[in-house]
C-alpha cells in the first residue's frame, strides 16, 4: 500500500514512511492511494475475534509490507493488554435504541489511547530498523496530549515537545501529561488557544531550520496510522449490533475530524453504516461546512469540552480530497485560500459527497447538561461532556427507529468531574489504575504564544536524526 498526499506535490511513502513523517512535506495530509474493500461475507468472518485479532485483521491491508502479519499481531497484542476492560471497547446498552461504545479503558481514560499505544510501539519498531532519532512536536486540546506522553515515555530514539493551551486543558489532563517526569518527555504550556498551538505545530514542519536537523514526526491526528487504528472499533462496535447484514449509525464527538474521519474510512471499506453524526458543540465550523457548505473559521469559545474547542479540523481536508476527486492540484489551491482568508466555501462535489454520509449537530451548553443528566437518570450510566454532546446529535439526528446508534464515548467522566457533578449531583471515581495523579510532582514550561521562542526550546533540546 502506498500513500498520497492530499496536496498533490509530496512524494507517495510506504506504511513505515507516513507514520514517521506525520505531515507531508506540501503541507497536505497523507490517505492510502486506493481503499481496500471488504465483501459482507469477508465482514462476516470477523464476528467474534478477540480485538487485538480484529485490529490487525483490519489493519494489515494499510500496513502492506511495513510489517508482517505475525509482527502486527504481537504490536496488537501488545498496544490492547494494556487497557482494563477485555473486550478494550467494549459496548452498553441505553434504551432500545441507542449504545454507547465505551472507548475510555486505557491508560488515559480516553479515546486517544486506543490508537497512540500502537503507534509508540509503531515508532519503536521503524525507528529501530532506520537508526534514526525521532522529535514528535504535538498541539494538545488536553487528551492527545497525555495519551502520547504515556505512549511513549522513557522509550528510546524518541523526544516529546507537547504544546498546551496554558488553562485551559482540565486538572486531570493536565496532569496527565506534567507528572511523567521521564526525560525525554518535556511539556510546554503556551499562552494561547488549541488552534494558536496547531498552527505553531504545523509550521514547524515546514520550517527548514529544524527539519534540517531533526525528524519531526507528528502524533496528532494529521498521523495517519491515529486513523488506520481507529477504524478498528466502528468494525467490533458494528459486528456485534448485527453488521454486515444491517446498517449502523455512529455519533462522534468532534473535534479535528479524525475519529468521525476513521468511520468514513470503515465505511469505504465496506461497512454498512447508515450515517455518520458529526456532533460539534458551539465551536461548530464542522456543523456550518456539512449543513451550509460555508467552512469559516470564528473564534475558539472555551467550554466544558476543552478537546472540542477547536475551529480549525486538520482532518476534514482528507474528506475534502476524497469525496472532492482526489485532485490535488485544486485542493491545495483550496487550502492556500483558507490559510489566507480563514474561510471556503466547498464546491458541490464536496457538498454532495460528504452528505451522503454525514450528518451534523450542534449542542449548546444546557443540551450538554441535559444529555449528561438523561443518560443517568435514565440508564445509570455517568457520561463524560464530550460523549455527551454525542449523545445529544445521537438523540436529535432522527436515525429510523430500526437502525442502531452508536455513541462514540470519548472521555472517562473521571475526567471532567465538575460538569458530571453539575448535572447528576454525583461525583465520578477516578479509577484506581491512574493512582496517586493529585499527589505527583508536575513539570512544565511556560513559553510565550511566539514562534521563534518555542523553536528555539525545542532546537536546543531535541536530538537530531542521526
Ligand atoms: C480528541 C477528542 C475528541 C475529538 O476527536 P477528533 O478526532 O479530534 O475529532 C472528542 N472527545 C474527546 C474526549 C477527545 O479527547
Amino acid at each position: 500500500m502506498d500513500y498520497i498526499s492530499t496536496r498533490g506535490s509530496a512524494p507517495a511513502l510506504d506504511f513505515a514512511g507516513v507514520t514517521l513523517a506525520g505531515l507531508a512535506s506540501d503541507g497536505g495530509l497523507y490517505l492510502p492511494r486506493a481503499w481496500p474493500r471488504l465483501s459482507p461475507d469477508e465482514i462476516a468472518a470477523l464476528a467474534g475475534l478477540p480485538y487485538a485479532e480484529l485490529a490487525a485483521r483490519i489493519m494489515q491491508p494499510f500496513v502492506g509490507e511495513s510489517l508482517s502479519p505475525a509482527r502486527l499481531r504481537e504490536l496488537t497484542v501488545a498496544a490492547y493488554g494494556r487497557f482494563a476492560h477485555t473486550a478494550v471497547t467494549p459496548l452498553r446498552q441505553l434504551d432500545a435504541q441507542h449504545w454507547l461504545l465505551e472507548l475510555f479503558h486505557g491508560p488515559t481514560l480516553a479515546f486517544k489511547d486506543v490508537a497512540l499505544q500502537l503507534l509508540g510501539l509503531l515508532f519503536e519498531e521503524f525507528l529501530g530498523r532506520s537508526e534514526e532519532h525521532l522529535t514528535i512536536v504535538g498541539a494538545t486540546s488536553g487528551d492527545t496530549g497525555s495519551a502520547a506522553i504515556d505512549a511513549v515515555a522513557g522509550r528510546a530514539r524518541v523526544d516529546i515537545f507537547m504544546l498546551h493551551p496554558k488553562g485551559r486543558v482540565s486538572d486531570v489532563q493536565r496532569r496527565q501529561m506534567t507528572t511523567v517526569l521521564a526525560p525525554n518527555v518535556h511539556n510546554i504550556a503556551i499562552a494561547g488557544t488549541f488552534d494558536d498551538a496547531q498552527a505553531m505545530v504545523k509550521r514547524m514542519f515546514g520550517d527548514p531550520a529544524l527539519t534540517s536537523r531533526f525528524a519531526i514526526g507528528a502524533v496528532n491526528s494529521i498521523n495517519w496510522a491515529r486513523l488506520m487504528a481507529q477504524v478498528v472499533y466502528y468494525f467490533a462496535a458494528a459486528l456485534q449490533l448485527g453488521a454486515p447484514h444491517r446498517p449502523i449509525a455512529f455519533s462522534v464527538p468532534t473535534g479535528n475530524f479524525g475519529d468521525v474521519f476513521a468511520g468514513y474510512v470503515a465505511a469505504r471499506m465496506g461497512l454498512p453504516v447508515e450515517r455518520l453524526i458529526v456532533a460539534t458543540n458551539v465551536n461548530d465550523i464542522l456543523h456550518r461546512a456539512l449543513s451550509t457548505g460555508d467552512y469559516s473559521q470564528g473564534q475558539v469559545t472555551p467550554t466544558a469540552a476543552p478537546s472540542m474547542d477547536i475551529q480549525v479540523s486538520s482532518n476534514f481536508e482528507r474528506l475534502l480530497f476524497d469525496v472532492g476527486g482526489r485532485d490535488g492540484k485544486a485542493l491545495a489551491a483550496q487550502m492556500a485560500g483558507f490559510e489566507a482568508s480563514r474561510a471556503m466555501l466547498l464546491t458541490n462535489a464536496q457538498r454532495e459527497g460528504a452528505a451522503a454520509l454525514f450528518a451534523s449537530a450542534r449542542a449548546e451548553p444546557g443540551d450538554m447538561t441535559r444529555a449528561i443528566g438523561w443518560a443517568w437518570q435514565q440508564c445509570g450510566e455517568l457520561i463524560d461532556p464530550h460523549s455527551a454532546i454525542g449523545l445529544h446529535a445521537a438523540r436529535a439526528a432522527g436515525i429510523d427507529r430500526a437502525v442502531p446508534v452508536v455513541t462514540l464515548a470519548t472521555a472517562h467522566p473521571a475526567k471532567f468531574p465538575e460538569a458530571v457533578e453539575r448535572a447528576t449531583g454525583q461525583r465520578p471515581a477516578l479509577p484506581l489504575r491512574v493512582g496517586d495523579l493529585f499527589e505527583r510532582e508536575e513539570r512544565c514550561t511556560d513559553l510565550p504564544c511566539d514562534y521563534a521562542a518555542i523553536a528555539d526550546y525545542i532546537a536546543a533540546r531535541a536530538s537530531p536524526r542521526h
